[in-house]
């Protein structure tokens, strides 16, 4: 928890309209969080760990509602979802803080730095963000850059709010949510990418600041009792969470408790923030963990953050057969019939058109205040 006076010197609060927060108590004189696992309890005036939600004079607020760190136009892929819509657009967009503390964390500058807060320029109400979406021709909004669970309350609004305009929602996340708001969050989202960082203990708690539990338990409900489309991520960390055994255990914990044809993604990591000295990913560590994955029996296994087109391609599980091809996020041949192999008719897990998106690689940026103005 961070007291008020920690973070004086940014000013957050001063000039800044606070949102009421959603989902919290009182408890011995204090305002208790009940977003996510932390359980913050705050004295008036302090900060929670993810630095955004404040108790205000015995009430939670929330600083970041309609305020972002920037919009872009991104490919579905770079979320990244493989099996949803493959090629198509998405209005993509972020606030401030995070409620991990992630010493690898590859967002740092808008996760953890404060000073992020004065930067928090571009004003968008939910209806903003969903007219600019249906202007833009993208798909789906998603929330994504930085953990949308800390700003629910916008994020849910602005999904309800691209529903009425018939966009599709997308949650970018670490799934370290409490059960009764985790309910409402998902209830509004079309698809979601949740951060499996690790799998023990150990690494959650030395490494994220956080605990697994709670993000098993995440995963558990959205697979199993949501509508969510679902794929997994997990940031290969050198001698931090690459020991093969222990990938091979959460992967038969996904294909155990998921399915086998939720989408796992192994992504390299670059030297950021507090493990600075940790060298790169190795292409070679992500092959081996995409075939203990196959192993298992995943059968969509993906590594991202390298170049290589033949594992970030989608092959039908049953002929073998190559139905989407990818290089980063650039689709070539596009073998996906009503939802089917072409080749065999197997079902291929997702969501597909019969034909690709043509988005391609590009990352636009854009601010839906300018873009409506100019309308
Ligand atoms: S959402 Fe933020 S304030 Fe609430 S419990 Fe989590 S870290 Fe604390």
């Amino acid at each position: 928890m961070e007291t008020q006076d920690q973070v004086a010197d940014d000013s957050i609060s001063s000039d800044r309209e606070l949102a009421n927060a959603r989902w919290w108590h009182k408890q011995d004189g204090r305002v208790v969080c009940d977003l996510c696992p932390r359980h913050c309890a705050l004295k008036d005036g302090d900060f929670g760990f993810c630095f955004v939600r404040q108790n205000k004079g015995g009430v939670l607020k929330l600083n970041t509602y309609g305020r972002s760190t920037g919009f872009c136009i991104d490919p579905v892929e770079k979320k990244p979802l493989n099996h949803f819509y493959p090629g198509s657009s998405v209005l993509s967009f972020g606030t401030a803080g995070c409620n991990l503390g992630c010493k690898f964390c590859q967002a740092w500058e808008i996760t953890k730095s404060r000073t992020v807060l004065k930067r928090l320029s571009q004003k968008a109400t939910p209806e903003m963000i969903a007219e600019a979406a249906v202007q833009l021709h993208c798909q789906s909004v998603a929330f994504t850059y930085n953990d949308p669970v800390i700003w629910s309350e916008y994020a849910i609004d602005t999904a309800k709010a691209c529903h009425d305009r018939g966009l599709k929602t997308i949650a970018v996340t670490a799934g370290y949510i409490c059960p009764e708001p985790r309910k409402e969050f998902f209830e509004v989202m079309d698809a979601a990418n949740v951060d499996l960082k690790g799998f023990t203990e150990d690494f959650y708690q030395h490494l994220t600041l956080a605990h697994l539990e709670p993000v098993l338990d995440t995963l558990r409900w959205i697979a199993n009792e949501s509508s969510v489309w679902l794929e997994v991520t997990n940031l290969v960390v050198p001698n931090a969470n690459d020991d093969m055994a222990v990938i091979r255990k959460m992967c038969e914990w996904i294909y155990d408790e998921l399915g086998p044809d939720v989408p796992l993604h192994f992504t390299a990591f670059h030297p950021d923030y507090r493990m600075m000295d940790t060298p790169p990913t190795s292409p070679g560590a992500l092959v081996q963990a995409r075939a203990v994955a196959s192993e298992v029996g995943l059968q969509y296994v993906y590594v991202g953050n390298v170049d290589d087109p033949s594992r970030q391609s989608t092959y039908c599980p049953d002929c073998g057969e190559l139905v989407v091809a990818r290089r980063w996020y650039d689709i070539g041949a596009y073998h996906v019939k009503g939802n089917a192999c072409e080749f065999c008719g197997r079902s291929i897990a997702g969501h597909f058109l019969d034909q690709p998106g043509h988005w391609g690689t590009r990352r636009v940026r854009v601010d839906p205040s300018e873009l409506l103005r100019a309308m």
